[in-house]
């Protein structure tokens, strides 16, 4: 099964109290994508939410981002912090003196200074991840390196709810915190009475953005799109997962692009290019990529079947020819 990817935006409503840009009822789009481990799919998701912030023009944002552990590392973590704080309970900020046991790691991400000198001394998450969590870490940032999309590692980055699992990430600014932001959360649909399906996503509240917005002086939306079909579908066999990049630039380019995670066989790949109704499959082989090249099938429309090789710094303007036709 291809991953399923949904988007949405809608009113939402919190029990919480009111701060500014932060109501009772607010209005969050995010975007989800269920049912892929792929490292990739956490990097696809943080790069629509940066593009989305430069879309609009904002530019003070800064991207945090950490890992939380999975189930075989993050209970060990806990028990390292539980001790800790054994010893320290009674140095933390009013509101958490006398509840760190409740929600230990969200002593790490209060910002009043008594927690932060605890913190401080605490045991680092990091070092408590297992073997696979430190790997999924390490290629999420190599993605976000490969989109050069700048990033600091903040070992105090936890976000508030307690289902998420490895990658969390959240945008933010000096004058404005909590733009928007998400993680994993490879338990939450089991945890909830459902099959046993990873899943990655972010939520940014509207009011938030509009706050950043005015800081930052900018407000131009631009060309909105509700729905539209694929432009393309990126078919990559050439063991060097340049998908990434290649759907990265063809998005960049105004076209709508979707790809195959998961390493899936070229056959697989070309099933779901097909099942995705994207007008042109974009393959990427081995050979191709050393010589520049990526070959290209038209799926649809009035030139099906159509196949040519183009140099990729030509594929996006070669694709906006053929999907521009009818
Ligand atoms: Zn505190
Ligand atoms: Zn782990």
């Amino acid at each position: 099964m291809p991953p399923f990817k949904a988007w949405y935006a809608a009113p939402m409503f919190r029990y919480e109290r009111p701060q500014a840009g932060r109501f009772r009822q607010h209005h969050q789009l995010g975007v989800e994508i269920l049912g892929t481990d792929d490292p990739m799919a956490d990097v696809e998701v943080i790069s629509l939410l940066a593009a989305l912030y430069a879309d609009l023009g904002l530019s003070s944002l800064r991207l945090r981002v950490n890992s939380l552990g999975d189930k075989s590392c993050a209970p060990g973590y806990r028990e390292q912090l539980l001790a800790h704080l054994e010893s320290h309970g009674d140095e933390l900020c009013d509101e958490h003196r006398y509840k760190w046991a409740v929600n230990p790691l969200r002593i790490l991400d209060c910002k009043r200074p008594e927690c932060r000198k605890v913190s401080a001394g605490a045991p680092r998450l990091r070092d408590a991840l297992c073997e696979d969590c430190r790997r999924h870490f390490a290629e999420v940032l190599g993605g976000l390196d490969r989109l050069a999309i700048g990033y600091e590692q903040d070992d105090c980055l936890v976000r508030g709810l307690d289902y998420y699992t490895r990658t969390t990430f959240e945008y933010g600014s000096d004058v404005i915190e909590g733009v928007g932001g998400g993680g994993r959360y490879d338990g939450l649909v089991a945890a909830l009475g459902g099959p046993e399906v990873s899943g990655v996503g972010f939520g940014a509240g509207i009011e938030r953005i509009l706050l950043a917005c005015d800081a930052d002086g900018v407000l131009s939306a631009g060309e909105l799109r509700l729905s539209r079909a694929l432009d393309a579908f990126v078919v990559d066999s050439s063991g060097a997962g340049i998908a990434l990049e290649i759907s990265h630039e063809l998005r960049a380019a105004g076209l709508a692009v979707d790809r195959a995670f998961d390493g899936r066989s070229m056959k697989a790949q070309l099933k779901a290019a097909d099942r995705s109704g994207a007008r042109v499959a974009c393959m990427v082989g081995a050979d191709d990529l050393a010589d520049g090249l990526v070959t290209i099938r038209v799926l649809r429309g009035s030139d099906a079947h159509l196949q040519e090789k183009v140099a990729r710094d030509g594929l996006a303007a070669r694709l906006c020819q053929i999907t521009r036709s009818p």
